[in-house]
């Protein structure tokens, strides 16, 4: 375990105050501005002392789709968040094997730090709606705070109403994020179809996605549009959302 912690921010050392940790969980299969958005939004309006950018291992909830390899998804997230100072993306669900949990994952992050940090679980109010389900969503309530990002169209009800009738004790903030619709099937479909990803994801991202040929993907001039070059990528990934 120790060897994990290396690539988390130090916290917590100074005893006389607490500090509050923002973990920002997903696929990140590629990251885009959406998730970057909502990260800082939480970082300003939370108050945050860090950020956490944490590709899943292996998902429990997508288990069964074809997702990139957790090296490249790592590799996308690091990219995307180096030149902000309070964002770090971390390989700590990447290097675990097997299905990843969050609350093994928060249970691992509370016996790395020191009590006086505290844990916001960020997260799409969407997902936010599943918490009910997730797998010990008892150990969850009990580890961390959980801030919901509305995303434009999402009915906070939903969420809202599955967190009441829960017979544990979520701690949730809502938190407007600008409207982005921006989703990651949303690029995976547009590289398939030869679009440009430009004022979606950064830059460096897309960059990735092409040098690696992601999402059926032709390498070609950085950043540049397939389309330019007459070129119609052929099977891809495949994934089972809309
Ligand atoms: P996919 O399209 O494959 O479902 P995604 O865009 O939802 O991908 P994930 O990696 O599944 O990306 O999302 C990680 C987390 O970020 C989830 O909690 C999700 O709800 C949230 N999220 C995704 N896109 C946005 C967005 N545009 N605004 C706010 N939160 C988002
Ligand atoms: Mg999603």
């Amino acid at each position: 375990m120790e060897m994990q912690r290396i690539d988390l921010p130090a916290l917590g050392e100074d005893t006389d105050r607490t500090y509050r940790l923002g973990i920002m969980g997903g696929t990140f299969d590629p990251i885009h501005n959406g998730h970057l958005v909502c990260a800082e939004c939480a970082f300003d309006a939370l108050d945050l002392d860090m950020v956490v950018f944490m590709p899943a291992g292996s998902p429990a909830f997508k288990q069964g789709k074809q997702v990139s390899t957790g090296e490249d998804r790592y590799a996308m997230t690091l990219l995307a968040t180096s030149d902000n100072p309070h964002f770090v993306a971390t390989r700590f669900e990447v290097d675990r094997p097997g299905v990843t949990y969050t609350a093994d994952t928060l249970q691992l992050l509370r016996d790395l730090y020191p009590d006086n940090v505290e844990f916001f679980f960020i997260t799409g109010a969407d997902a936010i709606a599943d918490v009910v389900a997730w797998r010990n969503a008892d150990r969850v309530a009990a580890l961390a705070h959980l801030v919901g990002a509305t995303r434009p169209g999402y009915d906070l009800g939903r969420a809202e109403s599955a967190i009441e009738s829960s017979p544990y004790d979520f701690d949730v903030t809502y938190l407007e994020v600008p409207a982005l619709s921006i989703s990651s099937s949303y690029l995976r479909e547009r590289v398939r179809e030869g679009k440009s990803l430009r004022y979606l994801t950064p830059d460096p991202v897309t960059g990735y996605i092409h040098k690696h040929q992601l999402y059926g993907a032709r390498a070609s001039r950085y950043g540049a549009s397939n389309d330019r070059y007459g070129i119609r990528s052929g099977e891809g990934h495949k994934d089972g959302q809309a």
